[in-house]
């Protein structure tokens, strides 16, 4: 049977048992049990647990055991292929409010950061973690990404191994310009939705104004991350439409040309949208070579094995 995503069960896990908590300690999760709920016991017990690495679950008092896919199914009322349509096709929409509505109700303080990150840049904790697997696989991640090398790369990469909800992915620290990390995203390592997460509660800020050269009469606006560190004075805005804080931030670089640099539109439907909006509003967008083999600035980074992707290229080809 295939194993769904720990990311996956833990929402389902949190949107549907009672008030759960994540024991410290041993690394499980209990929660009132909200199939048997608990006798008279509501939210007053909690004995229903789940333990993340065997993907199972169980309840202290009515004695039920389950997998993770039992346990959704008589929970959520999904079908199995409901079950499965969600937690490997993408459709994590729901989910994703549920997860905010839950943990603007857990956390107390507000950390800048996912529980417990780790820093990949750092060489004690490379030394300390270095045979965690999924350190590893962050820190392959950065590797055969170029994230490491690439001419406008963040400062540091961090990886939580706990965090209820950004646990195992990459997380790129979004700076402000005294350097204070205001804002983040993390991004799945395997291919699991959601692929990208941003910090949860929280608008979104521009990624890379920490690193803007006044000197350079251009910033360049991308939309992920991973891309504008490719280009200097390249930043991500996570989409199109900017947030109030964003477009604060920007309004600091009066006298810099804006140009938009979006995907390949040739390869990617969504691109094709967005150009035609951008254009429409008359605003400066990179235009791609017909023939290009690539769909965003990281895959020709990491194909061409380079590090920097020339500003003058993208000046010498714009939409008029
Ligand atoms: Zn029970």
């Amino acid at each position: 049977m295939r194993q769904l995503p720990g990311s996956y069960v833990l929402s389902k896990f949190y949107s549907h048992a009672g008030e759960p908590t994540f024991r410290k300690f041993d690394g499980n999760y209990n929660a009132s049990c909200n199939i048997c709920r608990e006798g008279k016991s509501w939210l007053k017990k909690k004995r229903l647990y789940f333990y993340p690495t065997t993907n199972s679950f169980y309840c202290f008092n009515c004695n039920q055991s389950w997998n993770a896919w039992n346990w959704i199914q008589q929970s959520c009322g999904l079908t199995r292929e409901e079950i499965e349509i969600e937690a490997f096709n993408g459709n994590t929409s729901v989910d994703i409010t549920d997860r905010v509505t839950i943990h603007k109700q857990s956390i107390k303080e507000k950390p800048s950061l996912p529980y417990d990150s780790i820093n990949l840049c750092d060489n004690l904790q490379q030394q300390y973690y270095g045979i965690n697997p999924c350190f590893q696989r962050a820190q392959e991640y950065v590797l055969q990404r170029r994230l490491n090398t690439a001419v406008n790369r963040s400062t540091n990469y961090y990886i939580s191994l706990t965090d209820h909800f950004h646990k195992d992915r990459l997380c790129i620290p979004y700076y402000d310009r005294n350097n204070k990390v205001v804002f983040y995203q993390t991004r799945s390592l395997d291919g699991s939705e959601p692929r990208y997460l941003n910090k949860i509660g929280y608008d979104k800020t521009v990624f890379g104004v920490d690193r803007i050269d006044p000197k350079l009469d251009y910033i360049f606006l991308f939309e992920g991350p991973i891309d504008a560190m490719f280009v200097k004075n390249g930043v991500s805005l996570a989409g199109l439409s900017l947030t109030d804080i964003q477009s604060k931030q920007l309004a600091e670089f009066p006298f810099h040309e804006k140009i938009w640099v979006l995907d390949n539109p040739s390869k990617d439907d969504a691109a094709k949208d967005k150009l035609f909006k951008l254009l429409s509003a008359k605003e400066r967008v990179f235009r791609w070579k017909s023939n290009s083999p690539f769909k965003d600035f990281n895959e020709w980074a990491v194909k061409e094995g380079i590090n920097e992707i020339p500003y003058k290229d993208i000046l010498d080809s714009l939409y008029v």
